[in-house]
């Protein structure tokens, strides 16, 4: 056996139609697409021909679409840059408690320069409580960021009703929504989301590049100064083979979303019940708003690294929490916000599925999971109480 992924939710492996329409940016078309001349003009089509695919997968408009390095970038640009814009207006930032890092941390700096930030609870599914968020809005609200699925246990929040909320008040509504794009239909004409993150490698494209969504009309101040490129919000020499590699993944990524993610739930849920036939594991996260190919379990009475470590000599890879908390001792701040203990929390394990995995896969995984569990639960009976 080849080794089964099951870390979707870290990274994608690239689509092999993405990787051909990529080729030729990285061999002829080697023109700066600000350039008036010949080669200019062929990148600069490449450049746009990319917008307009992004933007149709979104239902927007291509000047709505700004490229980035990724979704921290498009998450900081968003944040940051509307705190910029607003900040005589209001310094009030609401965000949620289980956010990404990439928007955490930028919240935490802002709370440091003068802002202030609230951070709403969410209930034992990660569902983020909307009396909550209309108790805590003030004059001073000036944007509200909220995930649009949470990346570690996979929780889907009721976006569209937070962003009509917002819509209601005034309030700028942004969305990380990585971990949602090619899972859960977006439709930008119909939500009221003024601002949305993604990034290309969390649904088969290449690393580096993703993008900001960013409503007309919106807004919003620059980070970066030099160049003109995307209307100044980043400015820099555009990553044109990584957005011409965008713009055919999220085209792949939001074709048939409808029937892909049946399929990917169905494995899920193979998954899912084969792992809570072990004894003492639970299910973390929304039992049906979650996202299609994420399982999140805590083991009892072992450690999540050893589970790991376990898995990966058979061949299986999965992750504990999300990439950037593995290998720290510290427990998941989303897995804390749910209201796990510490000890629950360590022993726990993500398992993100993916378009190229079978059922076979989910069945080895299921048989190594009970072995494991099994041995380490027999070498470490200290650990139970
Ligand atoms: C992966 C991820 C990010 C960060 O994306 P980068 O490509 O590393 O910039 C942000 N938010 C969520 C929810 C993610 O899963």
């Amino acid at each position: 056996m080849q080794g089964v992924y099951l870390d979707h939710g870290a990274t994608t492996p690239l689509d092999e139609e993405v990787l051909e329409a990529m080729l030729p940016y990285l061999k002829e078309i080697h023109g700066n697409p600000s350039s008036v001349h010949s080669f200019g003009s062929k990148a600069r089509k490449g450049l746009n021909e990319a917008r307009e695919k992004v933007a149709a997968a979104l239902n927007a408009s291509p000047e709505e679409i700004f490229f980035t390095s990724g979704a921290t970038e498009a998450n900081n640009i968003a944040i940051q840059g509307v705190a910029r814009a607003l900040s005589s207006r209001g310094r009030h930032i609401i965000t949620s408690s289980i956010e990404h890092h990439a928007v955490l941390d930028t919240v935490h700096y802002l709370g440091q320069v003068g802002f202030d930030v609230t951070f709403l609870p969410v209930d034992r599914y990660g569902i983020v409580d909307l009396d909550a968020l209309v108790d805590s809005i003030t004059e001073d609200t000036i944007l509200v960021t909220v995930m649009t699925a949470n990346n570690e246990i996979g929780t889907i929040q009721p976006i569209e009703k937070i962003a009509e909320i917002c819509r209601e008040r005034g309030i700028y509504f942004h969305t990380d929504a990585v971990q949602a794009i090619g899972h859960l239909p977006i439709n930008l004409k119909e939500q009221p989301i003024d601002m949305l993150s993604l990034s290309a490698h969390k649904f088969y494209g290449p690393k580096g590049v993703g993008a900001l969504y960013c409503r007309k009309g919106t807004k919003i101040g620059q980070l970066c100064f030099g160049g003109a490129q995307e209307r100044k919000l980043r400015p820099g020499t555009e990553n044109l083979p990584g957005i011409v590699g965008l713009g055919r993944a999220i085209e792949l990524a939001t074709s048939d979303i409808e029937n892909k993610s049946k399929n990917l739930a169905a494995l899920r849920d193979r998954l899912i019940r084969g792992l809570l036939e072990i004894e003492d594991v639970r299910l973390n996260g929304h039992p049906q708003k979650r996202l299609p190919g994420n399982v999140n379990v805590s083991v009892l009475y072992v450690e999540g690294e050893s589970l790991l470590l376990d898995l990966n000599l058979k061949g299986v890879a999965a992750s504990s929490g999300s990439a950037c908390t593995s290998g720290s001792l510290e427990p998941s701040h989303v897995l804390t916000a749910i209201g796990l203990d510490h000890q629950t929390a360590q022993g726990s394990l993500r398992l993100s599925l993916g378009k190229s995995n079978t059922a076979g896969e989910i069945d080895y995984t299921i048989n190594s999971m009970k072995e494991i569990v099994q041995r380490l639960r027999k070498m470490s009976p200290v650990l139970k109480k």
